[in-house]
């Protein structure tokens, strides 16, 4: 199935076969989220695309290295304010409060969505000595000048001589040269205006800052992903990836640091995912045509008749192929839940059910092992979860109607039956992160079961923060409730007394 995969590679607008650097394993590097504020369901549908690329990638049998990084420093907005700042400004909390705090966040939702952990998440403060080795290396080779202890990329020198500038994101120099988008504060310090910050001296009220050859400052937000997907995945990797709004600058500004600082190309793939709309447009606080996923898991909005569970959320998400945009709307929502359930339900009844074992008329044998097969090859056809669910659903036809008599047992032969079975199950857990939640809350041990991993590993946060008496008061409530805990050597368990 590895050699069938082909993806969308943004780099060349064309679906290609998929090849990795060595065999057998893939890098992969996604922008993880900036962590100033509560992720949205936006970021979530990005995340949760790569989760089904990430699952499924291993499910054929790579070995991926999947870098998924935390922005805690360095992204700007329109008006030039660092983000963090502008978050401990509003909770007056100092940065690294406010990144953890939403980091933990994001973790909650990401687990609350079954998406997994990926395999290394660095932290952009934590690489300044990697992005400031960088920034020297674009400036040896010519690509950065350095103007009051900031230092900038030269755009239009880079263009002229690498010819690769505006690739990515499609645009071309003499346009870019009019956008000013990056830091409107020092836009004087330029020498044109589509240059971007790769260092940027601090002013004095900038609380976020490190001493650097040039100044003492901040790293421009471009240069985080470069400096550590070069680290953890090499100078090119397999697969880079993030939201379709990041091509430009942000991706665009990527190949150019790479190119600039070791001549290479970061990313043989780049794979970009599309928006959530709501209601047909684009999900935007200021027009008040938002909601958070607490609101839509409660239905506490305007936007919903009733709130949703998460893996009917995540299942809607499905349903719509990562590159096309998805359009949240409580019809929608409401149609998947079905769907959601139905598969769900046709997925336990199968499980409960034994082939025969003398079956040997095998009628529905072709049509079932074809079906398997085809949502593989959509699998295979760039990821395609949407046409994937639609061959399930005939398998849930097929399922259905054995359950009821319509199809009689004896169609299906043993080999066939298990290889339903098993595939069936897999493609919804593992493949698609699907899991059963009326199966989890209708005998309440899983619900349990989860809780207490949520509790176990929010004591580990507090007793690494040092809290022990957040820590005790954990301990004592669990005990009240003639719970348990053990710490061992493979972590912390627990048992009801
Ligand atoms: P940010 O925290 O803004 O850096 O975004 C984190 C990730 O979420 C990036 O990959 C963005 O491209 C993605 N993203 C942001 N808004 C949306 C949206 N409305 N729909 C899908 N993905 C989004
Ligand atoms: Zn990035």
């Amino acid at each position: 199935m590895k050699q069938a995969l082909k993806v969308y590679n943004s780099l060349i607008r064309e679906k290609v076969p998929f090849e990795p650097i060595k065999e057998g394993e893939v890098g992969m590097y996604v922008c993880g989220p900036t962590v100033y504020s509560d992720v949205h369901l936006g970021n979530c549908r990005t995340f949760v695309s790569f989760d089904v690329i990430y699952r499924y990638l291993k499910y054929i049998g790579y070995n991926v290295r999947y870098v998924r990084n935390i922005t805690d420093v360095g992204h700007l907005l329109d008006d030039g304010e660092d983000r963090m700042l502008k978050g401990t400004k509003r909770e007056k909390l100092t940065p690294m409060e406010v990144a953890q705090k939403y980091t933990n966040g994001f973790h909650d939702m990401m687990r609350t969505f079954n998406s997994l952990p990926p395999s290394i998440e660095p932290r952009a403060t934590g690489h300044i000595i990697e992005q400031i080795e960088m920034v020297q290396s674009i400036l040896d080779n010519g690509y950065g000048y350095v103007v009051n202890g900031s230092v900038y990329f030269d755009t239009l020198k880079f263009a002229e001589e690498k010819k690769v500038y505006g690739k990515l994101s499609g645009r071309v120099i003499e346009d870019l040269l009019t956008e000013t988008r990056d830091n409107l504060k020092n836009q004087s310090e330029k020498r044109h205006p589509s240059d971007f910050a790769l260092w940027m001296k601090a002013s004095p009220e900038h609380i976020m800052r490190w001493n650097s050859p040039w100044s003492v400052g901040f790293p421009g937000w471009h240069l985080e992903c470069s400096a550590m997907s070069t680290k953890y995945l090499g100078q090119t990797f397999d697969i880079h990836g993030g939201g379709n709004d990041l091509k430009f600058p942000h991706h665009e500004n990527e190949v150019a640091q790479s190119v600039g600082a070791c001549n290479c190309q970061p990313a043989n793939y780049w794979l970009h995912t599309n928006m959530l709309l709501m209601n047909g447009r684009k999900m935007s606080k200021s027009d008040g045509n938002t909601i958070s996923p607490p609101q839509l898991f409660s239905g506490d909005s305007p936007h919903v008749t009733k709130g949703y569970s998460p893996m009917a959320i995540r299942f809607f998400m499905l349903q719509s192929h990562y590159r096309s945009t998805l359009d949240l709307t409580d019809e929608a929502l409401q149609a998947a839940e079905k769907g959601y359930r139905r598969l769900m339900e046709a997925d336990r009844t199968l499980q409960a059910m034994s082939g025969l074992e003398n079956a040997t008329a095998g009628t529905q044998d072709k049509e079932i092992n074809e079906l398997i097969d085809q949502a593989f090859e959509e699998m295979n056809d760039d990821f395609n979860t949407p046409k994937a669910l639609a061959r399930l659903f005939e398998l849930v036809t097929r399922v259905n109607g054995l359950k009821d008599g319509h199809l009689a047992m004896e169609e299906v032969t043993a080999s066939t039956f298990d290889r339903l079975k098993s595939t069936f199950s897999n493609f919804i857990t593992e493949i698609l992160g699907l899991k059963d939640e009326m199966q989890a809350a209708d005998n309440g041990t899983n619900l349990v079961d989860g809780l207490m991993e949520i509790i176990i590993d929010m004591r580990k946060d507090v007793r690494a923060n040092k809290d022990w008496a957040a820590s005790d008061k954990i301990r004592d409530a669990l005990t009240a409730l003639e719970i348990q805990l053990k710490d061992g050597k493979e972590g912390t368990s627990w048992v009801k007394a």
